[in-house]
């Protein structure tokens, strides 16, 4: 198990090597990167609350109604 340095909530890190070919979403290989848990909180780790996007119960961004794998640079 690997703590979220952000939200401090324990998850289980996906094993991104198994999912390499079957798809895997960007937000995976952030997790896989930082140690965050979701775009949410990489987004709020990396560059403060971002008010122009919201977020899905597992914490995926989206930019009005439309999946956004990887954030714009903070303005
Ligand atoms: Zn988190």
């Amino acid at each position: 198990m690997t703590i979220c340095p952000e939200c401090e909530k324990e998850y289980e890190p996906i094993d991104i090597a198994f999912l390499v070919g079957f798809g895997a979403e960007a937000w995976m290989n952030e997790q896989h990167i930082t140690g965050l848990c979701s775009d949410k909180c990489f987004d709020e780790h990396i560059s403060g609350s971002r008010p122009e996007y919201t977020y899905d119960e597992r914490g995926r961004r989206f930019e009005n109604g439309v999946r956004k794998p990887f954030a714009d640079p903070p303005r």
